[in-house]
């Protein structure tokens, strides 16, 4: 087994390359992973981001696991898009507890001109807060990215989903090439990019390769990169697919930590299905970023002191940010929730 040191991001990724990172024994692919995450990264830092959805359901597109599309009867409840207030408080709270980066979401197809004051509103709010700020609003324009850049946005969220052969059965009302684009406008804009996928959508190996090959060999490689596992929801049509091999899904992240050396690879989607088990071999093969979810912002969460109690047994720290240095409180806070986790411990256990 040639095991891979890179530390200098490549564009060039073939199939057969891919295929064969797929194709090498678990021990071995995750051998490869780790060498690489720990020629990057501090092996036992995680980043912690919060989610905030801003505007819930009624989305036009019909990504067929998507319990907003309004194809689907999937009992969801609509919200308008939130006050610009009401986010800013929000992030506060995030803050509290110790985020470092605070997301917004909204189930677009894209922004209307009307609703861009109201989002880069929410972008310097956030900002002034002291948060590094992400957004995922749907396709953008030019000039829309221009507009979040200019507002002080730090990344911005649009995933591939998956390989460009598998993506007709998942999402008809826009192009695989429209996505690209729009990863374009906002690196030109000078935002960083987030992109992933999904996986357990009934896709092949060779469309989990294709995804990542997709990724990699963009011009400059996304910051950050989402792997998503499929959450089944009733009445979207992907509901009764079949359950994903977990090692799968590992081994995408250990292919996704080796393709993309210098990137975040997230654990988003999914979180809640996989055991603690899981996410420890995750955090092994090279995830480094999770969300908590908006349930953070409402405590108690044991979602996320299950998380910080996760951290403390395998020694993980939550990553600093590196922006500005008012972070020390933030890392503090979390290190705080990571000891409360402890204390909390019984109290769950003795509800349970
Ligand atoms: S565009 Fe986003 S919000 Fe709309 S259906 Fe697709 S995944 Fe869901």
């Amino acid at each position: 087994m040639t095991v891979s040191h890179a530390t200098e991001p490549r564009q060039n990724w073939t199939p057969e390359e891919v295929q064969a990172l797929f194709d090498l024994p678990f021990n071995d692919l995750l051998f490869q992973a780790q060498t690489v995450h720990r020629a990057n990264f501090d092996p036992n830092e995680v980043q912690v981001s919060t989610l905030l959805s801003i505007k819930t359901g009624a989305c036009p597109e019909d990504c067929k696991y998507c319990p907003q599309s309004n194809r689907y009867d999937t009992g969801l409840e609509k919200e308008k898009l939130m006050e610009v207030e009401k986010v800013l408080s929000e992030a506060r709270d995030a803050k509290a507890q110790g985020a470092s980066r605070f997301c917004m979401g909204a189930a677009w197809r894209s922004p209307k001109k009307r609703d861009m004051p109201y989002v880069t509103a929410m972008v310097k709010g956030v900002k002034e807060l002291g948060l590094e700020t992400c957004m995922t609003l749907g396709m953008l324009s030019d000039e829309q990215a221009k507009e979040l850049a200019d507002a002080g946005l730090d990344y911005y969220n649009h995933n591939l989903d998956t390989s460009p052969e598998y993506y007709g059965e998942i999402i008809t009302t826009r192009t695989y090439q429209d996505r690209l684009t729009t990863l374009g406008h906002v690196r030109d804009a000078g935002i960083k990019v987030c992109s992933g996928g999904i996986v357990g959508m009934g896709e092949t190996v060779s469309d989990r390769a294709g995804l990542l090959i997709q990724l990699a060999n963009l011009p400059v490689q996304p910051e950050s990169v989402p792997i998503n596992m499929l959450v089944k929801v009733e009445g979207t049509p992907l509901a009764e697919q079949a359950d994903l091999d977990p090692f799968d899904f590992i081994r995408t992240i250990a292919v996704a930590r080796i393709m993309m050396p210098k990137s975040h690879v997230r654990l988003s989607a999914g979180r809640e299905e996989m055991n603690e088990q899981m996410h420890a071999l995750a955090y092994f093969a090279g995830a480094n970023s999770i969300f908590y979810g908006e349930k953070l912002l409402t405590t108690p969460n044991p979602e996320a002191n299950e998380d910080m109690m996760l951290f403390k047994r395998l020694g993980i720290r939550p990553e600093e940010r590196h922006v500005e240095q008012d972070d020390a409180d933030q890392s503090e806070a979390l290190l705080g929730q990571v000891e409360k986790a402890q204390n909390d411990k019984f109290f769950y256990d003795a509800t349970a």
